[in-house]
């Protein structure tokens, strides 16, 4: 596909940006659990954090295919750092496409540098797939809402300064679910531990508990009960995103798996003479592309008028699978050495295993795609 030239430049910087500055911390980030903010800070310098937000506010606006090139490039250099980025830009679109100007001015002028980072806050213990059965509730008291629950599975949980929060304004009734956005740092909202995870380790996951907090009704993005519908619109593009962070850590497991094959010698030639091993790094590339075509295909189609739904979910769960199958493909052609913590693609193997669960997982894309085909 031809990319315009100012969306190549933007490939092209973000491509060196995440070979030079992500790609050297990916495995202590990996092995320490911690986040690597100068990474961020580095994405905030390339002005990264202000993709989704309106030029007038400081951002950069950018169309849907210039997001979805970001967000493979930075994936290329680690997953766990454009999950932060694209959860980061969650919040943001949410401020900028559902807040009034008031709003809007409160937040994204400070949001555009990455600090105060954002969160997405609408899983919950038991509300996954089906986010109408949460139970956090924000009762209007006078000019607040008293918010009570937990939210489970925040990335930027502990990092994040600013919260989209979606809650019932009537505990007995799914479709009173409404989207506030809410300081981390108001009395009440207290940060559960890490999750200890099998991938993105990196990543911070946490819970974010609800007691008695208030926010000021002047902090709801939405009228009361049109919070699921704005979630799931805004979803749409999160969705191309992992698409996109999905064909970026592939292509990473393919390249890894294409050198290694070309050095590693058994039998007295390079194991990439072995037709077993072409064949499968065929597969790869084939996978690795028909993923990204979807995901581009989505992409542009953010830019129209409705949100292209079941385009975002065939990339969306294509893609994710394809990481799947071709991280699981470059640890088998490393051999035992793709089993070890010294090579690579034993992080992104393990990495690539979320991209199927979270914004929707695998098999909810597919009752997205269905639903579109049929009604
Ligand atoms: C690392 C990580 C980061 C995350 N970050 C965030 C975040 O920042 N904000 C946030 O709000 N959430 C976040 N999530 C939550 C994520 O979106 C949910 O985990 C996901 O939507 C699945 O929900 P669940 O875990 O409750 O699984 P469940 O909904 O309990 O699903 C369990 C299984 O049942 C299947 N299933 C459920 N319903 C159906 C159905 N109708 N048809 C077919 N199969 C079905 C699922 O596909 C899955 O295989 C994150 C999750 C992880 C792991």
């Amino acid at each position: 596909m031809e990319l315009s030239s100012e969306a190549a430049a933007i490939r092209e910087t973000v491509r060196e940006f995440a070979l030079e500055e992500i790609r050297p911390t990916a495995r202590s980030a990996d092995e320490t659990g911690q986040f690597p903010e100068a990474v961020w800070n580095g994405l905030a310098e390339l002005e990264l954090t202000a993709m989704t937000v309106p030029e007038e506010y400081g951002g950069l606006d950018v169309d849907g295919l210039t997001y979805a090139l970001v967000n493979e490039w930075v994936a290329y250099g680690q997953l766990a750092v454009a999950t932060a980025l694209s959860v980061h830009c969650l919040a943001t679109s949410c401020i900028a496409v559902f807040g009034d100007d008031a709003q809007r001015e409160r937040w994204l002028p400070e949001m555009v540098d990455g600090r105060p980072v954002g969160a997405f806050a609408l899983s919950e213990p038991d509300a996954g797939s089906n986010p109408a059965e949460m139970s956090t509730e924000a009762r209007r008291v006078g000019d607040d809402y008293v918010v009570n629950g937990t939210k489970q599975w925040i990335t930027n949980g502990e990092r994040s300064g600013v919260v989209i929060l979606f809650a019932k304004t009537d505990s007995d009734d799914p479709s009173s679910i409404t989207q506030f956005v809410v300081p981390k740092d108001v009395d009440g909202l207290s940060v559960g531990a890490p999750e200890s995870k099998l991938g993105l380790r990196a990543s911070d996951t946490t819970t974010l508990v609800f007691d008695d907090v208030r926010v000021p009704a002047a902090n709801r993005l939405t009228p009361e009960g049109e919070g699921l519908s704005a979630a799931l619109s805004i979803l749409t593009g999160g969705r191309v995103g992992i698409a996109a962070q999905s064909v970026g850590l592939a292509q990473s497991a393919l390249d890894l798996a294409t050198d290694y094959a070309q050095q590693r010698e058994q039998f007295g030639e390079p194991i990439a003479e072995i037709q077993t091993i072409r064949h499968k790094l065929a597969e790869m590339r084939t996978n690795v592309q028909a993923g990204r075509l979807l995901t581009y295909d989505a992409a542009n189609a953010l830019d129209g008028d409705e949100p292209p739904a079941a385009a975002a979910s065939m990339a969306k769960y294509f893609a994710s699978e394809a990481a799947m199958d071709v991280t699981n493909e470059a640890v088998q052609i490393h051999g035992g050495y793709g089993y070890t913590t010294e090579y690579p693609v034993e992080r992104l193997y393990r990495d690539a295993r979320v991209t199927t669960i979270y914004e929707g997982t695998t098999e909810i894309q597919k009752e997205i795609v269905a639903r579109d085909l049929l009604g």
